[in-house]
C-alpha cells in the first residue's frame, strides 16, 4: 500500500469494492509506484492480467482473457479506461482474434469502466451480465461513484490545512516542504480521478441473464452463474473443462495475495454470500481467480472464507438465542481468532486487518439476523 493509492472509505461504504483510506497519512520518501500489468498464464490461451492499485487507483481489479478458436472472451474491464486500453494492447500482442464477449461481473464501477474501450476496439462485441447487475448499473449514475472521491478530496484538503496551520503532519512529524508538496499532489490526483470517474462513458451490458447462462465458443464451454458476492446478482465464470473458476468480487483477497479479505459489502447479505461460496466450493476447480490478487491453485482460500462467514453466522445466532441483544454484546461474544491465524499464519497476531473485517461481518450478520433493525 502506498500513499499514491486513491481510495476512499466513503466509496467503500457506498459498496464499491475498494481498498483502504490512506491518502492523508504522513508522507515519507518512497520509490515511484509500479504501474505495469502483471500477466499470469492460467491455462492454454487463458491469462490473468492484474493491475496494481497504483495504476487502477480504486482497486487492483483482475481481468481474465480467454482466447478461443475464433474469438476472445474477457472477464471484467478494469477501473479505468487507461488500464483497459493496456489490457487490450496485451490481447492484440497475444492474438489477432477479436474480443466478441465481455463479461461484467457486477455493478461496482471498478469492474466495468473499460466497457467503452472494448466497444470501440471491437465493434459488435456483446457485453454480458445478470439482469440485476445491468439494472444497478443503469440506476447508479456517475455522480454516485464520484461522490465518495469528492468527499475524500475535502478530507484531504482539511488535513493539509491543519498541517499547514500547526506545522505538523497527523502523526506529529514536521510538515516539510517535500511532504507538503506530496500531500498537495495526492489531493490533485484524487480530484482528477474523481473527474475521470464522473466522466466514464456508461456502456451497459447487451445481454442480461438471471440464474445461469451457458455460452460456447468453438469447443470451449463457459458457465456463468449468478451469485451473491460483495454485490447481489454477481457473475462468476466457470470453465468446466479447464477447471477454472473466476470469482470476481465473490472472493476477494489482499492485493499481494495473502491475508484476510480486505472488504465485505455495504449490504447486510452475508448469509446468501456464504451460501454462494459453499455452492461454488462443490465445483471441480483447480484454479480459483479472486477479484484482485494472484490466482489460487486450490480451493483453500475459498473454503477458509466460507469457514469464516459460517463461524460468524453461527456464533451471532447463538449469542442472540442466548438472549444477547445489542451489537456491542454480540461483538464481544464472537471469537474467530483461530480462523484469523489460518489466513496469515506468519503475520503478527492479532492481524488488525482481520479484526476490522470480523467487526464488519458481525455487524452485518447482526443486522440481517434482526431483519435489518439492529441495536448498537
Ligand atoms: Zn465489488
Amino acid at each position: 500500500m502506498t500513499s499514491r493509492r486513491i481510495v476512499s472509505n466513503a466509496l467503500h461504504s457506498a459498496a464499491l469494492c475498494i481498498g483502504l483510506f490512506v491518502a492523508t497519512r504522513p508522507v515519507a520518501a518512497e520509490a515511484p509506484p509500479d504501474t505495469s500489468l502483471t500477466r499470469e498464464v492460467l491455462g492454454d490461451g487463458i491469462y490473468l492480467f492484474r493491475a496494481p492499485s497504483a495504476l487502477d487507483l480504486w482497486t487492483a481489479t483482475n481481468v481474465v482473457v480467454i482466447v478461443n478458436d475464433q474469438d476472445v472472451t474477457v472477464f471484467d474491464s478494469n477501473t479505468r479506461a487507461r488500464t483497459a486500453r493496456m489490457v487490450i494492447a496485451e490481447i492484440r500482442k497475444i492474438t489477432p482474434k477479436p474480443v466478441r464477449t465481455l463479461i461484467n461481473s457486477h455493478w461496482h464501477q471498478d469492474h466495468w469502466s473499460g466497457n467503452d474501450e472494448y466497444v470501440k476496439a471491437f465493434p459488435g462485441i456483446q457485453i454480458v451480465a445478470t439482469t440485476k447487475t445491468r439494472d444497478y448499473m443503469k440506476h447508479m449514475g456517475s455522480l454516485y461513484f464520484a461522490d465518495g472521491l469528492n468527499a475524500q478530496v475535502a478530507r484531504q484538503r482539511a488535513a493539509l490545512d491543519t498541517a499547514v496551520r500547526t506545522g505538523k503532519q497527523s502523526d506529529g512529524t514536521p510538515l516539510t516542504a517535500d511532504a507538503r508538496q506530496k500531500l498537495q499532489k495526492d489531493i490533485d490526483e484524487t480530484a482528477a480521478f474523481a473527474t475521470e470517474v464522473a466522466n466514464v462513458k456508461r456502456v451497459l451490458p447487451t445481454i442480461a441473464y438471471n440464474d445461469s447462462l451457458v455460452l460456447w465458443s468453438g469447443g470451449r464451454e463457459f458457465r456463468l452463474i449468478s451469485v451473491t458476492g460483495d454485490a447481489t446478482g454477481s457473475t462468476v465464470l466457470y470453465l468446466p473443462a479447464e477447471k477454472i473458476l473466476v470469482m470476481g468480487d465473490a472472493l476477494v483477497t489482499q492485493e499481494e495475495g495473502n491475508g484476510p479479505p480486505p472488504w465485505t459489502t455495504n449490504s447486510y447479505s452475508i448469509t446468501p454470500w456464504l451460501n454462494s461460496l459453499r455452492g461454488l466450493e462443490r465445483l471441480d476447480a483447480t484454479i480459483v481467480v479472486p477479484g484482485q490478487g494472484p490466482a489460487f491453485h486450490d480451493k483453500a482460500y475459498l473454503e477458509l472464507t466460507g469457514d469464516l462467514f459460517e463461524s460468524i453466522i453461527t456464533q451471532v445466532h447463538a449469542a442472540l438465542e442466548r438472549g444477547l441483544v445489542t451489537l456491542t454484546e454480540v461483538q464481544a461474544a464472537v471469537n474467530v481468532d483461530s480462523i484469523g491465524r489460518r489466513y496469515a499464519p506468519n503475520a503478527p497476531q492479532p492481524d488488525p486487518r482481520f479484526k476490522a473485517l470480523v467487526s464488519a461481518l458481525v455487524r452485518k450478520v447482526h443486522q440481517e439476523s434482526l431483519d435489518g433493525v439492529s441495536k448498537p
